[in-house]
Parts: structure tokens; C-alpha cells; sequence
């Protein structure tokens, strides 16, 4: 049996802190690891920009909840659903991608976590564990599942290297140039059509069927 490991951000969803600090037009917001390449110092500025601005928990749901995935995600998971055990990989936090997976149908999530007080306000971050998408994939594997892991960046490509067959979806030509090991999908036909090719069964029959 196999299952299908996706990544989040960029594959079904916006980038959601991009997408939030539009939606709230907290232009701070937008800054990613290009611009603080440390990770705990980027986010300890989110939190405490969301604590200048008044935004707790739930204030961020209902922001988030006015988002949407990106257009065809929804159809396109429920494609791979019918055909693989999907799970999804994020370094999102739970809090954040929460409204959103509820419009993708709540497929198994694993990501990291807010800590928040009794007052909603978040007080610090946890990150589930190191290295968390190979981590998974080699959890997986020991169950003695095919694994075909599939993102578009930089933090999925220990993910792909871990598994039996990797794809990247729509990702930048950087790590298209770096990466050129793993076939490339433009678009959800192409990303089928990938996932097809690397499936070690025989899912061409439904092509065409229940597609
Ligand atoms: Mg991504």
C-alpha cells in the first residue's frame, strides 16, 4: 500500500502569514525566512506583532477562515484521496492552517503548535520536532508503506529525499535547478498525472474513469 505525503503552503494552500498579513494589511507580517533566515528570531516578531496588534487566537481564525485554498486544491485532494492514504505535511502551526483544512475536508494534518494562554493571546510557538517531514516519511516507512512525498520548496526536499519517489508542484526555478532529480507538475492535471507515473499500482484505469 502507499501513501501520498503533501506538503501544504504552496501545494494546497496560500502561504498563509502572507496571506494573513494582507488580509489584516499588517504589512510587518510578511517578512519569511528570505528575510530573517533565523527561524525562532522570525517568529518571535510575528508574536509579538500579533500581540501589538491585539490578535489572539481567535481573532486569527476568523481572519484565516476568510481565506481560501488555492483554486482546484479541494477537487485535486479529493482525487489523490480516492486513490492514496494522504497526509499532510506542514511546518504550518495548527491554529493557523486549522480554518482552512476545514474547507479541504480535514485530511490528516501533522504540523506544529501554538501555545495559548487562557485569554486566546499566543504566548510562544513549538515546533512538532526536528527535521518533521523526513521524520514522518521514515515513521511510515517503517510500517511498511510506499511512500511518494510531493512539495514545492526548500523544507520539502528531505521529505522527497526520504522517499520512495518524490514530485515537486509548482516550486521556484531555484530549487528546480537544484533538485533536478524530481519531476516537476505545473498545474493539478500535470500533478495527477505525476502521482499516476509514480504509483507502483496500476492507477491508469481510473483515468479517464473517475477522474
Ligand atoms: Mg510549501
Amino acid at each position: 500500500m502507499e501513501i501520498a505525503c503533501l506538503d501544504l503552503e504552496g501545494v494546497l494552500l496560500p502561504e498563509i502569514w502572507i496571506k494573513f498579513a494582507e488580509a489584516t494589511g499588517i504589512s510587518e507580517l510578511k517578512v519569511t525566512t528570505r528575510d530573517i533566515p533565523d527561524y525562532d528570531e522570525l517568529m518571535q516578531l510575528r508574536l509579538s506583532i500579533l500581540d501589538q496588534h491585539g490578535l489572539g487566537v481567535n481573532e486569527i481564525q476568523e481572519v484565516i477562515a476568510t481565506l481560501s485554498p488555492l483554486e482546484g486544491a479541494a477537487e485535486f485532494l479529493d482525487w489523490l484521496r480516492e486513490r492514496f492514504q494522504v497526509v499532510i505535511l506542514s511546518d504550518t502551526f495548527y491554529q493557523f492552517a486549522g480554518p482552512l483544512m476545514a474547507q479541504l475536508g480535514n485530511p490528516t494534518l501533522l504540523c506544529h503548535n501554538l501555545e495559548v494562554d487562557a485569554t486566546g493571546r499566543v504566548v510562544n510557538y513549538h515546533l512538532r520536532q526536528k527535521d518533521p517531514k523526513r521524520q514522518s516519511v521514515i515513521a511510515l516507512k517503517s510500517l511498511y508503506y510506499r511512500i511518494i512525498a510531493a512539495g514545492d520548496s526548500y523544507n520539502d526536499t528531505s521529505m522527497l529525499e526520504e522517499a520512495h519517489a518524490g514530485i515537486l508542484f509548482c516550486p521556484p526555478q531555484n530549487v528546480i535547478d537544484e533538485f533536478p532529480q524530481y519531476p516537476v507538475a505545473k498545474n493539478y492535471e500535470e500533478f495527477k498525472a505525476e502521482f499516476v507515473r509514480a504509483s507502483n499500482r496500476d492507477l491508469s484505469i481510473y483515468l479517464g474513469g473517475l477522474v
